[in-house]
């Protein structure tokens, strides 16, 4: 008997166990999903540095480095030689304009003549070296510096490639490891919360046993969903499916509740509860309902005394009412 009463104030959840479960589910959580980043980090990336080294040889890289270091060169050298030839041409033609304006006013200044000479001489030297620079560096460019970068750019083609490869590869066995985890720890869960519901002992504590089965379900939703979104994220609308996809398991679920909550036995406990008549709801019955007419007392065949007929034990003598239609 006192195990009934134990076990039937144990069917009440109130509010601050209710928190507590909520709080004991998402500790789980943490927890469990620590374990699932060890796992995660226990199938290690491809070493980037390594393979790259297998598919651009060091030789290769550094004979590129300083090819790029020679171009960057000989492009600072243009650039100096372009400026040049671009102020020599500057005062050339400013030479050229004074000596003109004078002979234009019948001055033949023999100096003036001289500076402009001089300037165009070094202006057409400038020139010269600036084409010989330019020829210079295409030939550089077409001959020595695209073949080496070609080849260069396909070794790097190759290894970005592989690289890829070996990364999704990589995916794909951390996330089978991942998600047998999560599917393995919700079983677990559903086994755990069945025992709480189950055993004797355990079942006034059954909102232990939602607690991990709401962990269960949590953790493997959000394993999934980290695994598979790499792989869906180009296909699908992840982020719309997981919302809309969330949202609709979300409202069923509640409506599974709500709909569990009202059920017949439910509603029939809460009128009680409330000193109200089971059948109808109606107020304060005395021994019929004074609405439905339903009869809301019996006589306990052990003490033969009054006690009400919705629930298991007799309220004067503690008999199970049950055991009376066995007897009767
Ligand atoms: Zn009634
Ligand atoms: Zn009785």
């Amino acid at each position: 008997m006192d195990k009934k009463e134990l076990s039937d104030t144990g069917r009440e959840v109130t509010r601050a166990e209710r928190i507590l479960a909520v709080a004991l589910a998402l500790f789980l959580l943490i927890g469990g999903m620590r374990l699932a980043w060890t796992i995660n980090s226990a199938f290690p990336l491809p070493d980037y540095s390594s393979l790259r080294s297998q598919f651009i040889p060091e030789a290769l890289e550094r004979e590129m480095n300083n090819l790029w270091q020679q171009n960057n060169n000989k492009l600072s050298a243009l650039q100096r030689l372009q400026d040049e030839e671009r102020e020599l041409r500057q005062e050339y033609e400013t030479a050229r304009e004074e000596y003109r304006t004078l002979l234009d006013r019948g001055i033949d200044d023999k100096q003036k003549m001289a500076r402009w000479e001089k300037a165009r001489d070094e202006h057409r030297n400038s020139q010269a070296a600036l084409s010989g620079t330019q020829a210079a560096l295409r030939d550089f460019q077409n001959n020595i510096l695209s073949p080496r970068e070609s080849a260069f750019r396909e070794a790097e083609a190759r290894f970005h490639e592989r690289f890829a490869q070996l990364n999704s590869q990589r995916n794909r066995r951390a996330g089978v490891a991942l998600i047998t985890y999560a599917l393995a720890v919700f079983a677990l869960a559903i086994w755990v919360s069945g025992l709480f519901r189950t055993r004797p002992l355990l079942s006034r504590y059954a909102v232990i046993g939602t607690s991990f089965l709401g962990f269960g379900a949590v953790q493997t939703l959000v394993v999934t969903y980290q695994v598979a979104y790499p792989f869906l994220r180009g296909l699908i609308p992840v982020e719309w499916v997981v919302s809309l996809g969330g949202s609709g398991l979300s409202i069923a679920g509640i409506v599974f509740l709500k709909n569990r909550l009202l059920s017949a036995e439910a509603v029939r406990n809460r009128r009680l509860w409330k000193k109200s008549c089971p059948l109808c709801g109606f107020p304060l019955p005395g021994n019929f309902c004074g609405r439905c007419g339903a009869v809301q007392q019996e006589k306990c065949c052990a003490c033969g005394l009054l006690t009400s007929r919705f629930l298991p034990w007799c309220r004067e003598c503690g008999s199970r009412l049950a055991d009376c239609s066995e007897h009767s």
